[in-house]
């Protein structure tokens, strides 16, 4: 009578552990759902709990078909474990032995039905047969890596062999399970099968576990090489890129000293300094000294670039007085779209109070980059085409200031190329002088001073460069 409840006590508990045991499996399947192993693996606790509920009540069977039942399910149980254990080592799973080897269990199962076998026959099949799968999933359990899985591998492989222990166990008692004397050692052996099948599916789970925290790692490890590699990439890019600057420095002081000679001589000869020239003379000196000065300009934005790239570029910041920037910037406007020109307007929306307007800005840069704008405004459209100047209160933190010109206008596919350096956006580099750095100096100079630049333009219509520069803190300082 003990032996009964026993056997009912012990599956009952372990049902519900296998049940427990089941449901974190699929949880966790559902959440890795590349790892199909998991899956497999869920297969191992459902079957035994198909077992556990025919085996309590064995007792009260003969030889009804509900025991083989059981019995396949014991097998089908461990077969999974072993499917999942190929999956989980990648190893080839040759699905027709699996299923030749289920056939000839179920065979000798409807042999031993029909021959009317005894309990102690019936589960000398089972042993034998589930050795098979058993053995398997050790094989291919013993393949993981130890670096990676070291504690998960060996504790699932000590479960998995517990049960050949236990075999042995029923082996050497010749399968006499009903032995009184035998009796309570038999339930202990069955507890602690049921004890390690329980432990095999913690050591399942404990295995994919470990098999996302290896791969995390191995993720992040990448990471870091990809990391490494970037900033060794970066560190050859800046060298090539301090080499590239300290050549353009060099070469533009080489450059220099006899431009200015030739800008020099020219200028004497066209002022008549040494006599008078005839009129091809002063043509040709006078094409002399206009390439002379272009070509410094040339070199002198390029030093300037490569100043600003390596952070050479001094940026002086003061508050200023707007309109008077204005005004001391405008003659030399003036001077680029042609002195007696009516080329350049203003539109000065900002109102000269007593009070003034001021920035907090860098005087010089600022008067650079408006030249930038105008002299582009000039190169780009035709000689009668308006520039207009406007100045606003764009608002609580900046002034704009904005040149408008009336022709070409830029590209849209260009848009994003305009202030990259060296880009002369599509323009026929033949007929226009220049070397597209002027837009990325201003580009650069601008945010050195906290203020922002940018564009609108349509193609064949005109542009309208502008920069906003911020307001002084101190934002109303008298006229100066
Ligand atoms: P550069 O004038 O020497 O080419 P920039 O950096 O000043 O160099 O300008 C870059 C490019 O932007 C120019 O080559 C030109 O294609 C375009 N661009 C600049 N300003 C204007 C403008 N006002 N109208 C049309 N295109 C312009």
């Amino acid at each position: 009578m003990i032996f009964q409840i026993d056997i009912a006590t012990l599956t009952s508990v372990s049902s519900v552990f296998y049940s427990i045991l089941l449901v974190l499996l699929f949880l966790f399947w559902r959440q890795n759902k590349d790892i199909d192993a998991i899956l497999w693996w869920c297969g191992f606790p459902l079957f035994r709990i198909i077992y556990s509920l025919i085996s309590s009540d064995s007792i009260n069977y003969g030889n009804d078909l509900i025991i083989y039942i059981g019995n396949l399910s014991v097998i089908l149980s461990d077969t999974m474990l072993m499917i999942g254990c190929l999956k989980f080592t990648n190893m080839d799973i040759r699905w027709k032995i699996i299923y030749g080897y289920l056939a000839v269990f179920i065979a000798f199962s409807f042999y031993q039905y029909f021959s009317g076998t005894d309990l102690a026959g019936r589960t000398k099949l089972v042993v034998i047969i589930d050795l098979i799968p058993i053995m398997a999933s050790i094989y291919a359990l013993s393949h993981l890596e130890n670096k990676a899985y070291a504690i998960e591998k060996y504790f699932t492989i000590f479960w998995i062999s517990f049960q050949i222990a236990i075999f042995t166990f029923w082996i050497l008692i010749n399968f006499n399970f009903s032995s009184p004397t035998l009796g309570p050692s038999i339930i202990i052996s069955l507890a602690f099968a049921y004890l390690g099948h329980i432990f095999i599916t913690v050591g399942l789970i404990i295995l994919t576990i470990a098999q996302r925290r290896n791969q995390l790692l191995s993720e992040s490890l990448k990471h870091k090489e990809l990391e490494r590699n970037l900033e060794r990439v970066l560190e050859v890019a800046q060298a090539a890129n301090e080499e590239k600057n300290l050549f353009l420095t060099n070469m533009s002081h080489e450059l220099r000293t006899p431009l200015n000679a030739i800008i020099g001589f020219s200028e004497s000869l066209k002022l008549k300094y040494y006599g008078e020239l005839n009129e091809k003379q002063y043509e040709y000196v006078d094409n002399i000294y206009g390439g002379g000065e272009l070509l410094l300009k040339l070199i002198t934005d390029l030093l300037h670039l490569s100043n600003i790239e390596e952070g050479k570029v001094d940026i002086f910041l003061e508050d200023v007085n707007l309109n008077d920037l204005l005004t001391k910037t405008l003659p030399l406007l003036q001077e680029i779209v042609g002195k007696d020109s009516d080329r350049l307007k203003i539109n000065n929306q900002i109102s000269n109070t007593e009070i003034a307007t001021t920035v907090y800005i860098d005087q010089i840069r600022t008067k650079q980059i408006l030249i930038n704008f105008v002299s582009n405004a000039v190169k780009y459209s035709e000689n009668d085409k308006e520039v207009l100047l406007e100045l606003v209160d764009y608002d609580d933190d900046y002034y704009r200031i904005s040149i408008t010109d009336h022709g070409v206008g830029i590209e849209e596919d260009q848009y994003e190329n305009i202030f990259l350096p060296f880009n002369r956006a599509g323009i026929d580099t033949t007929t226009t002088e220049g070397i597209g750095v002027g837009l990325s100096i201003a580009k650069n100079l601008i945010e050195e001073m906290k203020g922002r630049v940018d564009f609108v333009s349509k193609f064949g219509e005109g542009s309208t460069f502008w920069i906003d520069i911020p307001k002084s803190k101190q934002r109303q300082l008298p006229i100066s």
